[in-house]
């Protein structure tokens, strides 16, 4: 059945879920970064995600954001680099608001978007068009919030293609930011590959969310 809200253990499950398929998505996530970075950002991500995976075992939470809070924690202390604190950031100030929050819901996952995004946009100082994560995360937040109120999968189907669409912008962008910034003209054509994590973390939440069986 499809989800049209997630109770705490299901939550639960639902970020496990995204932590294997992270972990499977670590070649393209490196191959991305081989084409414009120095190669490491699927090795990070899928350290990040195995370590989240151990985390969330055998583990319950009295909140979403208790539970979002334990996830960016756990990525910034195993991921390290510029992508553990930008990855991490998006969890923990996504949990900021949640704390009291025991569904996640359409309106619980636009939270989490709009505050991740403003916390990574000042932690980060990067904006949308630099070629970073934000291009992918920033049109999906704005999405989420016109979708606070539609059943938890629907509001991730559109939210999911928002994100995807956004990483696909990155390829005709040229990078202000990080490694990328020293190539120039040669990142064109090139999707950024923090972009293509925070679509893919989205794009995994939604296969949970729309999965027919249980
Ligand atoms: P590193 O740059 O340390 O090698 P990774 O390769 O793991 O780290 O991650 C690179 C990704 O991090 C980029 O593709 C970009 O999306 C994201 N990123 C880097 N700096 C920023 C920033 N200031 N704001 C948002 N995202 C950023
Ligand atoms: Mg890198």
């Amino acid at each position: 059945m499809e989800k049209s809200q997630l109770d705490l253990e299901s939550s639960r499950e639902m970020f496990l879920f995204v932590s294997r398929e992270l972990q499977a998505s670590k070649d393209y996530l490196t191959d991305l970064d081989k084409a414009i970075g120095d190669g490491d950002h699927g090795i990070g991500m899928a350290r990040g995600f195995e370590a989240v995976q151990k985390e969330l075992e055998n583990k319950s939470f009295d909140s979403i954001g208790a539970l979002l809070n334990s996830i960016g924690m756990t990525l910034m202390m195993s991921m390290g680099g510029a992508s553990g604190a930008i990855f991490g950031t998006m969890f923990r100030g996504g949990a900021s608001k949640l704390n009291e929050e025991n569904k996640f819901t359409s309106r619980a996952l636009a939270q989490m978007l709009m505050d991740g995004l403003d916390s990574v946009k000042s932690r980060g100082g990067a904006k949308a068009g630099d070629k970073t994560m934000v291009d992918a995360l920033e049109p999906a937040a704005t999405k989420s919030r016109e979708l606070a109120d539609v059943p938890l999968y629907q509001a991730l189907i559109a939210v999911s293609e928002e994100a995807r669409q956004g990483m696909e912008k990155t390829k005709a962008m040229l990078a202000n930011t990080g490694k990328a910034k020293t190539l120039g003209e040669r990142v064109l054509g090139h999707a950024d590959p923090g972009a293509a994590s925070a679509y893919l973390i989205l794009k995994y939440m939604m296969d949970f969310a729309t999965a027919s069986e249980a």
